[in-house]
């Protein structure tokens, strides 16, 4: 199937008040224009430099997804123009995306990471580290970022019960939160079943563009 009715194909089968991210991760730009041909403005991106050159080529009606893990150092370059940084995972970092908000005389949306996963290697922050952050002054004081909600990553495994667990758990504790209502989990392998258990926010890649290609 092409790009345009994969697209075509996912909308189908969810509800409009849930967003469709694209994740065009090491893919080309022709392979993004096809997807905005087709009606899609919300990409993701994992790669600072890459999101930088995307950006700088692509139409400027496209909403820019920073959801890879994002060092406060390479803030700066996507700080003009990102829509939502998905992978907030500590407090130094929002404050610095707060600092480089400010200069571009913005508020930049982001969601705190929550760490869901029974494996070792994903980043994020635990429940209690979370609340922490938020109901903390410096928090407060923090004026040109704006929190939206959460965002996830279920664990690498085929165990549904085991993916729904850990879905559940975030929108659980997300409802201490009731202002921070977007949630971001579900990827192509799980989409449905994240939206069953309360995603508003997909981040789909390989089922839109294909399987990924690393050799560059
Ligand atoms: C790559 C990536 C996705 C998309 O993964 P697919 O399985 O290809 O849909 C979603 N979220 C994050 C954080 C990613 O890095």
């Amino acid at each position: 199937m092409s790009i345009s009715e994969n697209i075509k194909h996912i909308r189908s089968q969810i509800p409009e008040n849930v967003t469709l991210i694209a994740v065009s991760k090491t893919k080309p730009n022709e392979m993004l224009l096809e997807a905005y041909e087709s009606g899609q403005r919300h990409f993701g991106e994992n790669y600072v430099q890459e999101l930088v050159d995307k950006e700088a080529k692509l139409p400027k009606d496209i909403h820019w997804h920073f959801i890879g893990h994002l060092q406060s150092n390479k803030v700066k370059y996507i700080a003009p123009f990102v829509y939502l940084i998905h992978g907030v995972d500590s407090f130094s970092l929002l404050k610095e995306i707060n600092k480089q908000a400010q200069k571009n005389n913005r508020v930049i949306d982001c969601l705190l990471q929550i760490y869901i996963a029974q494996e070792e290697t994903k980043f994020g922050l635990d429940f209690k580290e979370a609340s922490d952050i938020l109901n903390s002054v410096e928090f407060k004081e923090l004026k040109n970022i704006q929190i939206k909600g959460f965002m996830a990553m279920a664990s690498n495994t085929e165990n549904e019960v085991q993916i729904r667990k850990e879905f559940k758990s975030l929108k659980e504790f997300s409802k201490q939160f009731p202002d921070y209502n977007t949630l971001s989990f579900g990827m192509s392998g799980d989409y449905l079943l994240a939206i069953e258990e309360g995603s508003t926010m997909i981040r789909v890649g390989s089922s839109i563009f294909g399987e990924r290609n690393y050799k560059k």
